[in-house]
Parts: C-alpha cells; structure tokens; sequence
C-alpha cells in the first residue's frame, strides 16, 4: 500500500512538472523572450531584475533574448539612455542573442525606425473596425471631464465625442485633409470576460466594461503609443513569453485584446509579471529616495542626468562586484527550491524556473547585498582581485609586482566587504607606520615593551631562516624560555610593524614584509617611541 501511494505520488509530481514545462514552453514553440526598456533615464535595479529573469529563462530553454528599444514616446526620451542601458548590462554579464546593437533577424529593433510597421497594423485595425480615429482636442477632453465625473473614453460615452464613430465618413476625410490632429484609439467592446493567463500569478480575469478606449496611435507624430508598438513587435519578433515587472499587469488585459482584435490569440505570448521590488523595510514600492535616504545605489552605474545636472550613485562606482549584484538580484523573487544561496549564472540558468518565482513582493535588503560581495570577494582568486585592488596601490604611489599584491590580498581579503577597503586593512604591508594608535600602544606598549621587542629583535636576527612556519616555533621556545607572556611579546612587536593592534597572523606579516623590514620597523619603532 504504502508502495503505491508513493508511486502514485511521484507520478503526479512527474505529471505536474512536465505540464509546467509544457506550458513554461509553450508547447513546441521557440522560446524567445525580450528586454524592452523605454530609453527615459537611467535602468532601474527592478529593470535589471527583469532582464536577469528573461535571460535565466532564454538560456535555461536554448531560446532567444532579445535588448528591444521603445522609444515611441518622443516626450520622455533622454539622451544616453540606450547607451546607459547597454553599458550597464555590458559591466554585469547579461548578453543578449539580438536587438539594438546585436542585430538579428527581426530588426530593426529601436521602434522609433519602425514607423511604417506600425501605421501598417494600425490600418488594418481601423479597416476592421477594432479601432476609431478620433479628434476631440485636450481642451475638449479636459471639458468632459469636468462635466462626467471619473470620465473614461469608453463605450458609455464615445458616442458623445467627435470621433469617426458619430462623424460621417466625408466628415473625417475632410477633418484629416484639412490637417487636423487626430489619435486612434482601441475599440473595446464592453461586458466582455478578459483573461490573462500569468505563469506566476495564476489566471486574472477582469471584464473589458472597465477599460478605456486607449490611444494607439497619434497623427502628431506619427508614432504608436507603447500599447500598440508593443503587441505588433511581439508579435513580429514572435516572442514567446513576456516575463516583466508588476507595475506591467494592468496594461495586460488591454493587450490580450489587442492581440484578439489581430487575431493573433494562437500565437499570444505568455504572460509572467513579477513581484514588485519593495523598500528595505518591506512596506511599500522601493524608490529611488530609499536609496538616498539608507546609502545605496538604485542604478547599476553612476548615472549624470544630462537635464539637471544630477549625479545618482550607480552600484559600479560604489564598488560592488557585478557577480554579487546578479546574485542578489536574483534571489528578489525566485529561489532554487532549496536555501542554496550563492550560485553562479550558469547554476542559476540550470535552476530557473518561473514557478519558482513568488507573487509576493520581494524586499530590497540591500544590507544583503554587502554579504554577497563579500562572499564574491573570497571565491574569487587573490589574483582576480589583486587585478582590481592594483590601481588602488598605484593611486598611493605604490608599484609592485602582482605576486605580492596577491598575497597582501590573501592574507586581509576575509576582513573586507568591498575591494576599496582593502587598503586600509593592507598599507602597513605596503609602507611603514609613520604613527601608532594610540589604544594599541596603551594596551600594549607597556614600560619593558621596549625592552623585550629589542631582545626579541636581536634573536629574530640571529635566526638563519626567516620562514614564519619556521620561526614561528622557535620564537614561542624563546619566549617560553625567559618566561615572558606571548601575548605581550607579540602584540608589542605587532604595533611596532603594524602602527596598531590589527592585521593577520603576526608570522605571515614578518613574512610578508622579510627580516630587514621587519627588524628596521621593530627597532625604528622602540627608538620613536621611547
Ligand atoms: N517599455 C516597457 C518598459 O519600459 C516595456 C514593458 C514590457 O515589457 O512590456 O518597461
């Protein structure tokens, strides 16, 4: 009995998860999913979170990912945005298949170049009547709305506005001839049921009575709006799955119409909408102020507002390792199904899965993130990171071959959290105290300090080798011997190396700095300090 239920158990696990693959799939469709970022300003962290989570899942089912730029809302472009947006996924690792800069077959990928696309579809909506021009002004519109109180432009009151629904044909010819502005707005049928099927959050139904007939299209500058820009490249690029941020789900239903006003329901892609990044104290939506106010980056780069002037503080500049920040990222929303936390890209592409991802919110706990580059810091090789603390030395004015950056690295990296502390924890090995702390000497600077350190000094130098494991014991003999305490003996012979009571090992210091330092330092220091 207890055989077949235990069987019968796997077998609806094995069921579930091959019809979540399935699904995930898209039957037997190509995955091929799209970063789309609107060129506004620098990327938000949330942005880079979405990117990360198209390309885990393009690279976990050996699809596509594809850097799309939506540019058609020419009031909210900022310059160097793109460029930004590029450079930000350049620095963090994340490499896309095709789009802007990476070419591909289904270009070209800035909609602002796809103008004509878009009028094209645009047409055959107005042609089938899935879609009316309409001409009522904002000083109109803005009339209406003080007389309708909450007015939506919609099934209820189009038939009040001046719109190729309640003007004659010869009307709106002569209106457009006459040079008129004008938009095309969606014709939403009301009382219809709207589902939207999201891999993460399950089936969502509203009823299409409380949408709006939205803009598609504005004859001011020939440009779609975002809504219909949107469904037409995804439907060209034939995107399979649409994995983006929260603030994304009210707009679905619309496109779910959109793509049945086309008739392109069999080829509609897969919703996924992911949980909102939230303030470090977990209430409320992550801003850029909760950067400013706690101390960390909400951009992936230093951004400098080409407007204002603004410079806002990028996770780059602030010395965080790109592997930690992918890391961190990562784990906002998603787990592997067990409390595994450090991976790397190539772990996490084997373990994303969109089922895994939670609904609820994830809190942005950033102090999360400093662990995370710590951990970076020590699983990387004292080498790699030696490559990035040498120009640190050579900003003091130190020169000196890689291997010994290396072992520096070696012998402090477990003290820091960020590659620029280093320094502090490593320039006695590069340069000898010029003062003392003052605690360190009041601990343990004590009168026959200067006494015992130079005795220690004349044995240390009579010693024929200078390897620390080999010292090391000798050295405890020797205090041993004329009844001195370790503690005392070392500490003192520790500031006088250091300046203060900190650093590793006191053997791997004299190894590091070799017998003439270490005996230079030891001996300067009882002179200045007696
Ligand atoms: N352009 C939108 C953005 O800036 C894209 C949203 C979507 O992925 O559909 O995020």
């Amino acid at each position: 009995m207890v055989k077949i239920s235990l069987f019968h158990e796997k077998m609806i696990t094995f069921a579930a998860q091959k019809k979540n693959e399935m699904t995930q799939n898209s039957g037997n469709r190509r995955v091929r999913v799209r970063f789309a970022p609107s060129p506004t300003g620098p990327l938000h962290i949330g942005g880079v979170r979405t990117a990360l989570y198209n390309y885990l899942f393009a690279r976990k089912h050996g699809g596509d990912f594809i850097f799309r730029i939506e540019d058609t809302d020419t009031n909210r472009f900022v310059p160097g945005a793109e460029e930004y947006i590029l450079e930000s996924f350049r620095w963090l690792g994340i490499k896309f298949d095709e789009g802007v800069s990476f070419g591909g077959n289904y270009g070209p990928y800035r909609q602002s170049e796809r103008k004509d696309i878009y009028k094209k579809y645009v047409d055959m909506l107005l042609e089938a009547g899935k879609a009316y021009i309409a001409f009522d002004t904002p000083a109109e519109l803005e009339a209406k709305r003080n007389e309708i109180p909450n007015f939506q432009y919609d099934a209820t009151t189009r038939l009040q506005m001046r719109n190729s629904l309640t003007l004659r044909a010869d009307e709106v010819k002569a209106l457009i001839e006459a040079g008129n502005q004008y938009v095309v707005r969606i014709l939403i049928e009301p009382g219809q049921e709207v589902e939207v099927d999201d891999l993460i959050r399950g089936k969502v139904t509203i009823n299409s009575s409380v949408l709006d007939d939205k803009v598609l299209y504005k004859s001011a500058d020939q440009l779609p709006t975002y809504h219909l820009a949107n469904i037409v490249d995804d439907h060209l690029m034939e995107v399979s799955h649409v994995i983006r941020g929260e603030e994304w789900l009210p707009s679905a239903p619309l496109h779910v119409l959109l793509y049945r006003a086309f008739g392109w329901e069999d080829t509609m892609p897969q919703f996924a909408h992911l949980p909102l990044l939230l303030k470090p104290e977990g209430n409320g939506k992550l801003s850029k102020r909760d950067g400013d106010r706690l101390g960390f980056p909400v951009f992936p780069l230093e951004w400098h507002d080409p407007k204002t002037g603004e410079i806002s503080s990028g996770y780059r500049e602030k010395d965080y390792l790109p592997e930690a920040v992918i890391n961190f990222l990562a784990l906002l929303g998603w787990n592997p199904g067990d409390d595994r936390e450090i991976m790397s890209l190539d772990e996490m592409v084997d373990l994303f899965n969109l089922e895994k991802c939670s609904k609820a919110g994830a809190r942005f706990n950033y102090q999360k993130l400093v662990w995370f580059n710590h951990e970076y810091i020590m699983l990387k090789s004292d080498r790699e990171i030696a490559l990035l603390f040498n120009p640190i030395l050579e900003s003091h004015g130190i020169k000196v071959p890689m291997e010994r950056v290396e072992t520096a690295v070696g012998l402090v990296k477990n003290r820091v959290n960020f590659v620029g502390e280093l320094w502090d924890n490593c320039s006695y090995l590069f340069q000898a105290p010029d003062e003392y702390d003052e605690k360190s000497l009041k601990k343990w600077w004590k009168e026959n300090a200067p006494q015992t350190t130079a005795e220690l000094c004349d044995f240390l130098e009579s010693q024929p080798d200078w390897n620390g494991e080999v010292l090391e014991p000798l050295v405890m003999e020797w205090i041993a011997s004329k009844g001195y305490q370790t503690g005392k003996v070392m500490n003192a012979l520790r500031v006088t190396l250091v300046g203060a009571a900190m650093g590793p090992q006191i053997f791997c210091i004299t190894d590091f700095l070799g017998r003439e330092e270490t005996l230079r330092r030891a001996r300067k220091a009882i002179s200045a300090l007696s």
